[in-house]
């Protein structure tokens, strides 16, 4: 058996070993089915959370009481989740009641798409009890029972039908894409976070295209936040190589600059995003104002540092339709590691030795010198050198010492 399911032989063969069902299912055996890169192994058994965790010596709970523990075997996690069925789903996102159970084919039954609802053994042997693998030769997303039916229980299985669309390149089942259509509005009911987990796997998948058609398509956009009135900026997205997007960085910078008159930080904040990508994205649009105007020079390189520099020029060369996306950030990367001097903790002289050698009052005329003596050595027209640069204060002080 292929790796990563080979590595996670032992884990089934011990549930196996202690009387209990074990499977491999979900993404990992309909990836493993379509050749694509194999992500998390996820097994699916009848032993019940305090079983596994009596089972294995290293165990995490994660939400016993849904059946889920993470197993570590030899260094690696696996998500080990008892046989269930759910009942009641009174708000559109969770089930009520969650009850562990007997039978692989009910466990099978509760998951959402039919090429997410398969099973394999430890021999390599496939269950479908609901044609996926016909499904997956057909490209086409289907849910397992009636879709109305289903997005009713987690409003969320409609934003995943259209970020497997984009990943995977599927179509959408027609039945699939009128219930979705007809019930959109649940998706009041889902949280943010879980929103914008769906929203930035569907844009950096292959099809973003597609699956930002069917978000109009079906209204469904209108439930992301902010973008009820955006069709413009989602056409101006479907336009563009989204795949080509490595980073939650550069894929909110672009949507901002895209969005242009939004306020970026209570825009990213509306999708619970993290300090850290609110601050890169606010970072980023400022750079990419400046380069509107002119082209990179040395000290807004210095300036942006390289993380940043590459993120926005990547999102230039793509907004301006450019095919060597990858030559052109080489360059930039060269012109970077090119400079006398990448950060300001590199600069030999401090604030206080400008004081020493002016011996005037310190005020902001401080930080303004030791910003001229950052370019002067950025451009490569003083050395960073501390003798040199305290020439230069000297013959400073004589020029313009005394207006300070
Ligand atoms: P990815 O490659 O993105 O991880 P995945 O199919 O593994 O895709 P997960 O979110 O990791 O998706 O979920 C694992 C499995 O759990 C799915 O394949 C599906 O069988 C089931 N599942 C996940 N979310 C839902 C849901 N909202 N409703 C029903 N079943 C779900
Ligand atoms: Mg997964």
């Amino acid at each position: 058996m292929k790796t990563p399911f080979s590595e996670a032989i032992p884990v089934i063969e011990k549930l196996k070993e202690n009387g209990y069902e074990a499977y491999f299912v979900g993404g990992s055996v309909r990836d493993l089915l379509l050749n694509r890169e194999i992500g998390d192994i996820d097994i699916t058994t009848s032993a019940k959370p305090d079983e596994i965790q009596e089972m294995f010596p290293k165990t995490v709970d994660v939400g016993a009481e849904h059946g889920t523990i993470i197993v570590l075997h030899n260094g690696k996690p696996y998500e080990v989740t008892t046989y269930r069925a759910e009942s009641g789903y009174d708000d559109f996102r969770r089930p009520n009641k969650v009850n562990f159970i007997n039978c692989l084919r009910e466990d099978l039954k509760r998951r959402d798409f039919t090429i997410n609802a398969m099973a394999m053994d430890s021999n390599g042997e496939i269950i479908d009890y609901f044609d996926g693998k016909q499904h997956l030769e057909e490209n086409i997303i289907r849910t397992v029972g009636d879709p109305g039916e289903r997005f009713n229980e987690d409003a969320l299985r409609m934003l995943r039908a259209l970020r497997f669309s984009s990943q995977l390149q599927f179509r959408l089942a027609e039945e699939v894409k009128e219930a979705i259509t007809d019930h959109a509005k649940l998706l009041d009911n889902i949280s943010i976070e879980r929103k914008t987990v769906e929203f930035e796997k569907l844009l950096r998948g292959k099809n973003s295209k597609y699956a930002i058609a069917l978000l109009m398509e079906t209204g469904t956009y209108t439930y992301l936040p902010c973008f009820a009135s955006k069709e413009k900026e989602l056409h101006c997205l479907q336009k563009l190589d989204l795949s080509v997007l490595s980073s939650s960085e550069e894929l909110w910078t672009l949507i901002t600059y895209i969005l242009r008159n939004v306020e970026i930080e209570s825009f990213l904040r509306s999708w619970k995003l993290p300090t850290k990508i609110i601050k890169a994205a606010g970072k980023n649009n400022k750079l990419l104002e400046q380069l509107q105007a002119n082209d990179w020079t040395k000290f807004l390189l210095y300036s942006a540092g390289l993380k940043s520099a590459l993120e926005v020029e990547k999102i230039r060369l793509m907004m301006n339709g450019h095919n060597s996306i990858s030559n052109k950030l080489a360059e930039l990367t060269e012109m970077f590691h090119r400079l006398p001097m990448k950060s300001r903790d590199e600069l030999v002289i401090t604030g206080r030795d400008i004081l020493e050698i002016i011996s005037k009052q310190a005020g902001p005329w401080v930080a303004e010198l030791l910003q001229e003596i950052e370019m002067l050595i950025v451009d490569g027209r003083l050395k960073n050198d501390e003798r040199e640069i305290k020439e230069w204060l000297y013959n400073w002080k004589q020029e313009f010492g005394q207006n300070y």
